[in-house]
């Protein structure tokens, strides 16, 4: 173990420490260097037995791990880390494939571990200090990060309750055109605000009110709200307003004149709905969808296939139903920046909806990296932390009247004029 500035008495050291295992000496040494160029002091193993004496140790807040090594894999080591409940911030290297390397990253992730990236060997001094510097969580990350709390438990009753009491509340997030940078609508997103637990997130109540019958009441709400707030805010702008529909939505053949019905009633012209439709609703009864899906847009309505690249669909059921518009998944966008493959899923989505003549909106854009990337791939609209959370009925009134493209620091058509 080569321990330049090492503490004998294994004192607990300032500031920020990087831990290096890999059996070529001469990357340890490379390493440490452009990280003590860096302000990061750090020191490297050249076997795991070294590696852990030093973890526990010294305790470093940063890890690079080479996956190849010769007494043990970069598997093995990744387990054994989340064994001895390592809370420091893990970068995986190695001189293999991109794939290969990726799915060592999903490892490390899915055993708790804390994944800054990859580094692929060679690797460069600027990548190193890139991926260095994108271990420490970025500021608008963790200002926008206001994940409504899970609840620990749910009954019939008490959803029921929440609905007859106006406790579950649509939320509203905007959608930018990547083009330039103008609101193009926003996405109706339900909450639970409850009185003891603050706000649920609906990744906890939807699964529930979809297993329990209670996602045809919760979707009429959401629907009569969000056109109403659409026409009490926004009664001539061209803005849209998308809504969520589950597969047992889709199967409720009341609810189409139900939507007409809102529409008619808040005068909206259906070609200002959106119905977001996850890939996987489409498969369950594929002719009820078929036929359900054709009335809508027959009607005027758009339809968007959400969360594109994690269902089940198939290419030719996709080419089959009568979508308008596409969402590329956020697990694409939020790791485009550290993930070849995601960026290249990403762009082929693009081509395959602009192919199929939709239009594809990108979600979970959290950084102007990603919004420049989706702008580059030639993405339609974006949307996420970047621009807003999603926001109560009376925040999202305010926010356009703040919005401001050009606060954004990425170019938008329009800023070059004079
Ligand atoms: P979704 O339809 O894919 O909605 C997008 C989700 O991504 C929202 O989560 C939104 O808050 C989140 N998001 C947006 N931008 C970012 C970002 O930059 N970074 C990250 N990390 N996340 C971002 P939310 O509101 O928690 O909703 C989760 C899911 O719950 C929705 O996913 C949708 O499938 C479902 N859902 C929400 N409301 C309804 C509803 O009224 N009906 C139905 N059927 N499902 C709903
Ligand atoms: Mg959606
Ligand atoms: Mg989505």
């Amino acid at each position: 173990m080569k321990t330049p500035n090492y503490n004998a008495a294994g004192a607990k050291h300032e500031g920020r420490r990087l831990l290096v295992l890999d059996d070529d000496a001469s990357v340890g040494e490379t390493v440490c260097a452009i990280a003590d160029r860096t302000g990061i002091q750090a020191r490297w193993a050249t076997s795991a037995q070294e590696f852990f004496a030093q973890l526990a140790l010294w305790e470093p807040q940063y890890i690079i791990i080479d996956l190849v090594m010769p007494d043990i894999d970069g598997v093995e080591m990744l387990r054994r880390l989340a064994l001895v409940n390592c809370e420091a911030t893990v970068i995986v290297a190695s001189g293999l494939g991109t794939r290969v390397l990726e799915a060592a990253g999903r490892v490390a992730a899915e055993n708790g571990l804390k994944i800054a990236g990859v580094l692929h060997k060679p690797f460069t001094s600027r990548s190193l200090r890139q991926l260095l510097a994108a271990a420490v969580p970025g500021a608008n990350h963790e200002l926008h990060s206001q994940h409504p709390a899970a609840k620990p438990e749910i009954t019939h009753g008490e959803l029921e309750e929440a609905l007859r009491h106006g406790r579950v509340v649509t939320y509203y997030q905007p959608k930018i055109s990547c083009f330039d940078g103008s609101l193009t609508g926003f996405e109706a997103l339900a909450r639970w605000e409850d009185p003891e637990f603050g706000l649920i997130s609906p990744d906890y109540f939807i699964p529930f009110a979809e297993a329990s019958g209670q996602i045809l009441p919760l979707t009429d709400y959401v629907v009569h709200t969000a056109v109403r707030w659409l026409a009490d805010n926004f009664p001539v702008a061209n803005i849209s307003i998308a809504v969520n529909i589950s597969a047992r939505v889709l199967e409720d053949t009341g609810f189409s004149a139900r939507l007409m019905d809102a529409c008619l009633q808040y005068g909206i012209p259906p070609g200002r709905i959106t119905l977001e439709i996850t890939e996987s609703s489409t498969v369950q009864n594929p002719v009820t969808a078929l036929e359900v899906l054709t009335q809508f847009r027959i009607k005027g309505f758009q339809l968007s296939i959400d969360d594109f690249g994690t269902g089940y669909s198939s290419l030719s059921q996709l080419a089959g139903l009568p979508f308008s518009q596409m969402k590329i998944d956020k697990t694409f966008v939020l790791s485009a920046r550290k993930s070849a493959e995601s960026r290249k899923i990403a762009t082929s989505i693009v081509r395959l909806a602009h192919a199929l003549g939709l239009q594809v909106t990108g979600e979970g854009v959290e950084d102007e990296w990603s919004l420049r990337f989706l702008q580059d791939i030639g993405c339609d609209s974006a949307q996420g932390f970047l621009f807003a959370p999603a926001l109560s009925p009376e925040s999202a009134v305010a926010w356009v009247r703040t919005w401001r493209p050009q606060e954004i620091g990425c170019m938008f058509r329009g800023m070059y004029d004079f």
